[in-house]
């Protein structure tokens, strides 16, 4: 894995000098209607073929994210996530069907996905996120989706895609409420640097709809994507904060920590502290209170 910086956005080279994947003809007929975007093409979809991410959380927000990864092409899914499935998941847990109620939910999520696209690699892995586990899942990845339902977990995660210099997608919502944005370590802020009071949170706890933690998994993996692809700009040192009771998306520049207690030691280049500069700190506590 190669990591470049472009002008507008860190473009991810996920093709390996020594791996050169061609597309099948099954292939190229399944993903034509994303290969004729204009900046995609077949590269784009090569470097989908050729990149591992990382899925952490398989619920309403990371099981989704994986379907739009798994339909357009990525090469291989390692899906985290321990735990039965419950009754009162299936409002938004479209991987699920009814009768796997009270079974492991990472099995199904593997069995579906492979159902609908035979050519991705799917790896169930049915543990929690832990500090024992998670430096091996994370080198076996290029890039990470943090979906957990804990900042327990989010924050082992953070630290280990920052020791490891790996991109990590970060999103998380609150009722009709969410954020989104990517961190490239020693490029961007980190989770630790937006969100430094280590708030006491769970997802469990508060109330969701199917749509909302769906429109934000569709975002995810968009970023995923472009990241992956150099598709478009992604939300690098910027946090996107969604109100879904009024349809208000809103772009802040979230806080850099140079004292950052997990990414403060890395040599950040110029330009993402010339922008850190700029941001209110402010913003970042607001979404700690957000999140409680
Ligand atoms: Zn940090």
């Amino acid at each position: 894995m190669v990591t470049r910086i472009d002008e507008s956005a860190v473009v991810l080279i996920a093709m390996r000098n020594d791996v050169v994947l061609n597309l099948t003809p099954t292939e190229l007929e399944r993903y034509r209607r994303q290969i004729m975007l204009p900046g995609f093409g077949e590269d784009a979809q090569r470097q989908l073929k050729a990149t591992t991410v990382l899925v952490t959380g398989v619920g309403g927000l990371g099981g989704t994210a994986a379907v739009y990864l798994a339909v357009a092409g990525i090469g291989r899914l390692i899906l985290v996530r321990g735990g039965d499935l419950r009754l009162d998941d299936m409002n938004r847990q479209i991987l699920m069907t009814h009768d796997w109620v009270n079974r492991p939910r990472v099995f199904k999520a593997k069995e579906t996905l492979e159902r609908i696209n035979p050519d991705v690699q799917i790896d169930a892995i049915c543990e929690y996120i832990t500090p024992d586990n998670v430096d091996q899942l994370v080198q076996s990845a290029d890039l990470a989706l943090d979906c957990a339902h804990n900042f327990d977990e989010r924050n082992w995660l953070n630290a280990a895609c920052v020791r490891w210099q790996k991109p990590m997608i970060e999103a998380a919502m609150n009722d009709m409420e969410a954020y989104l944005t990517t961190i490239v370590p020693g490029q961007t802020p980190c989770l630790s640097c937006i969100f430094p009071e280590k708030p006491d949170w769970d997802r469990r706890g508060f109330g969701v709809l199917g749509a909302v933690s769906g429109t934000l998994a569709c975002l995810t993996a968009l970023e995923a994507i472009k990241l992956i692809t150099g598709l478009g700009q992604p939300l690098q040192s910027q946090l996107l904060t969604m109100n879904f009771n009024h349809m208000e998306f809103v772009k802040r520049r979230p806080y850099h920590d140079p004292d950052c207690p997990v990414c403060g030691s890395l040599s950040f280049t110029q330009r993402v502290l010339d922008q850190s500069v700029r941001s209110a700190p402010a913003n970042s506590l607001d979404w700690v209170a957000l999140n409680r």
